[in-house]
């Protein structure tokens, strides 16, 4: 019964928000559900209260702490004013420690010894850039081959559904650079958006946090383990923002570095990817040196967030910030800002998961095992930190 609530009030929240339901494959009998935002509130605060008593069993705990971010994303949408780090600690359980703008100018500073040429940072970086640029009609045989490289390094790790499979698909007119839509028995469709030209040294990463072991392998595990196996129906259904997504993606973006050592990834990105691009093997590594200088902007996403949703910077200042420190154009500058808007502190959820899945998995010997039995479980971030 707690499920099937469970599961009707996270489908009914969906029809408020239209960016909440990331994925439901359960029957379509608890759907239709047009509930108000209040009524939400109460079904699920009495569910809470059911589920008080057996917080001892991960099973509940799991679903306790994905209501308590239901709760929040309701206050959220009821127009009540979340300051930034309330919102992400209830949603993900996390709170972000900003860094000075001075570290990303140091950052960009230091680009200055790997870019030749003359001209202006941006015009250097961008001509760079420009030259692993994935040709349109290359993409297609580049990212089934980057896919097939994932899955066969995960398949010697993680046991996965003889069934599984996934479809891959190019894209416009969207927020993010990929997308992994899961569809049930195994499933996936992974969307790559083509709205900016994809750059050969992105492609390995995409195909493993969307596909293998990233997205499609924990939604994959999730059906197998918690939905067939145990019975767990509620996991039919994934709140994106919900601290299952913080989960989702620290695995998805720590099973990058797990899959493939740097070394691995800049081979297989120069010997595997680039011929199939026609690309200059030079071209590759050049840039790839550039890639790794710049690795700390990572993080420049969380700072702005922080600051233009606390009201402490305004939207053209937020832009300015991405177009200053992120060496992006002022188009490709807004479109992060765009992110922002639709997605709110899950900006977090990518580098500060990493980090916490990262430190658990490396204190064990077995890293794929550690990391594989995080994707089986009804894992929270809280048992991640010991
Ligand atoms: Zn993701």
């Amino acid at each position: 019964m707690r499920s099937q609530t469970y599961i009707r009030l996270v489908l009914a929240l969906g029809e408020h928000d239209k960016n909440y339901v990331d994925a439901y494959y359960g029957p379509d009998e608890y759907r239709g559900n047009d509930w108000s935002l209040d009524e939400i509130r109460a079904k699920a605060v009495a569910l809470r209260e059911d589920l008080a008593t057996d917080l001892s069993e991960p099973r509940w705990r799991f679903m306790d702490r994905q209501v308590d971010g239901l709760l929040t994303r309701i206050d959220m949408l009821s127009g009540k004013q979340v300051s930034f780090d309330d919102e992400s600690k209830t949603l993900y359980d996390i709170v972000y420690t900003r860094k000075d703008f001075s570290f990303y100018e140091d950052v960009i500073r230091s680009l200055e010894a790997v870019l030749p040429g003359g001209g202006s940072q941006l015009d250097r970086f961008e001509s760079l850039r420009s030259k692993i640029e994935i040709p349109t009609e290359r993409m297609q045989a580049v990212f089934d081959r980057a896919l097939q490289l994932a899955r066969e390094q995960s398949r010697k790790h993680i046991e996965l559904p003889e069934t599984e499979t996934f479809e891959l698909e190019f894209v416009k007119d969207q927020v993010w650079g990929g997308y992994n839509w899961y569809k049930g028995n195994s499933h996936s469709l992974i969307q790559v958006n083509t709205d900016f030209p994809s750059t050969i040294d992105r492609v390995i990463d995409l195909m493993c946090h969307e596909g293998y072991p990233g997205h499609h392998v924990y939604n994959s595990l999730l059906e197998k383990k918690l939905v067939n196996e145990l019975g767990y129906v509620e996991f039919t259904v994934y709140p994106l923002f919900s601290a299952q997504s913080l989960i989702a993606e620290g695995t998805a973006e720590y099973g990058i570095e797990l899959s493939f050592s740097p070394e691995e990834h800049l081979a297989l990105t120069c010997n595997e990817l680039a011929p199939l691009a026609n690309l200059n093997t030079a071209d590759v590594e050049a840039y790839m040196k550039v890639r790794d200088v710049i690795a700390p902007l990572g993080s420049l996403a969380s700072d702005v967030a922080s600051r233009y949703l606390d009201g402490e910077m305004s939207r053209s200042e937020a832009v300015d910030c991405f177009a200053t420190y992120g060496l992006v154009s002022p188009e490709r500058a807004d479109q992060r800002v765009r992110f922002i808007d639709a997605n709110r502190s899950y900006v977090l959820t990518y580098g500060m998961g990493k980090e916490l899945v990262r430190n658990y998995v490396q204190s064990h010997d077995d890293r794929w095992a550690a990391f594989t039995k995080i994707l089986c479980e009804p894992t929270l971030p809280s048992d991640l930190i010991r």
